[in-house]
């Protein structure tokens, strides 16, 4: 198995990490300390890269990127800014949904404005009663002559209170009387409809929000997926999106690790350098293993997902889980080879930490994910 860059991926990846390192890195400071979103000229900016839709076919106007290749492009924005990561993977997400179940007249529509970033696009699915227990929502469509009208509420929505427009998962009542999980996409100038900011411990640059459908009409043509089938969607894209979560986590652990090595040879105690001393080497040497075995499983599980191979579901689940608990314990470990230091705001450390501590419970938890791994090979599931 070889899991070494071409070169034509190395020059991309390179091409991103000048351009982040430039541009980018220097505004990530200030617009997290004050909580300003990521400017749109920024996620636009993503788009010269692959990042808009990197996975989508060319004839949507996607790049067609293996996952790979897109997942090393994640990795590199997340290293730098997780906030700006975090807003191109859940409208890339979103764009996934629509292009998979939508119309050629509504993905015409909405398509072009997403993938430009000129319209920012979120995913809702969370609720305040729902959250692991994805398949019953309470959010409820009801037919209408010409649609539905949506009533209920969405919680911890990535780019929620920013998101021009989004995917939004309901139930809905079916021919046969039963509800199924149905999607629509909707607008934020729709009537009815508002947002309010959620307060949280990082990710300051993406906004997260609660999603409020008081009697929002949504029109019949704005179906994504077939009425009632939308669950299904909605749990293609979870191992994409696992993946795709792993992958930051990495990159998270990348620029925690690069650091700390930074730091370790730059500061000196008891007349040398700190990089001397052997237990700060052991530091050092725990956090390139993590770094390294989170890197061969992600792209252990995005070559999976690439051949479409059978266990790559498990993969995805595993990555997620290992790559996403290991970063946790690498920019802990980064914050301790920088001493005080690493605990300021003056350092970016303290940053990686908060940053990267929602990972393990977005994108299903890792209780969830240990699940359904281990559900693979017992074959018994342990929530139904
Ligand atoms: C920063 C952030 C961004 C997010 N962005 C989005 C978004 O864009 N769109 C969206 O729809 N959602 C989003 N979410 C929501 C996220 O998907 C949910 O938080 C997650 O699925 C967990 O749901 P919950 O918070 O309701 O926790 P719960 O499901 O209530 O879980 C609470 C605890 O119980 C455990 N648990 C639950 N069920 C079981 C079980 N059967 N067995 C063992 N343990 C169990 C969980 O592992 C967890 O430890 C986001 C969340 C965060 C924090």
């Amino acid at each position: 198995m070889d899991f070494q860059l071409d070169s034509l991926q190395l020059e991309l990846r390179d091409a991103l990490r000048r351009y982040l390192e430039a541009e980018v890195a220097p505004m990530v400071h200030a617009y997290e300390a004050q909580s300003l979103p990521v400017p749109r000229k920024t996620v636009m900016a993503m788009k010269d890269f692959g990042l808009l839709g990197g996975l989508l076919p060319e004839e949507v106007g996607g790049f067609g990127l293996p996952m790979t290749t897109y997942g090393m492009l994640i990795c590199e924005v997340a290293r730098v800014w997780p906030s700006l990561r975090s807003i191109i993977s859940t409208s890339n997400l979103a764009a996934s949904v629509l292009v998979e179940g939508g119309s050629k007249h509504l993905i015409e529509r909405y398509l072009p404005g997403i993938l430009s970033a000129e319209k920012l696009a979120a995913f809702a699915l969370s609720e305040p009663n729902i959250g692991s227990d994805a398949a019953h929502i309470e959010t409820r469509a009801t037919p209408t002559a010409d649609g539905w009208k949506v009533n209920g509420r969405k919680l911890y929505i990535s780019v929620g209170t920013i998101a021009d427009v989004g995917v939004v998962f309901v139930k809905s009542p079916m021919a046969d009387g039963k509800q199924g999980v149905s999607c629509l996409l909707f607008e934020n100038t729709m009537p009815g409809f508002s947002t309010t900011g959620i307060p949280k411990m990082g990710m300051h640059s993406c906004p997260l929000g609660e999603l409020l459908f008081d009697d929002v009409a949504i029109p019949a043509a704005n179906l994504v997926g077939k009425e009632g089938q939308a669950f299904s969607l909605a749990k293609k894209y979870l191992n994409v999106g696992r993946c795709v979560v792993a992958f930051s986590a990495l990159g998270i652990a990348e620029a925690a690790y690069e650091a700390a090595v930074k730091f370790s040879l730059e500061r000196s105690q008891f007349g040398r350098k700190i990089a001397g001393f052997q237990l700060v080497q052991q530091m050092i040497a725990d956090m390139m293993t993590l770094v390294e075995t989170s890197r061969l499983l992600c792209y252990r599980a995005a070559d999976a997902l690439d051949r479409n191979a059978p266990d790559a579901q498990a993969l995805c689940s595993m990555a997620k889980r290992y790559a996403t608990d290991a970063v946790l314990r690498v920019a802990e470990t980064s914050m301790q080879v920088h001493g005080g230091a690493g605990y300021t705001a003056l350092f970016p450390i303290e940053r990686y930490y908060r940053d990267a501590r929602h990972l393990s419970i977005a994108e299903g938890t890792n209780q969830i994910q240990s699940m359904l791994m281990a559900q693979t090979v017992l074959g018994v599931s342990a929530i139904r």
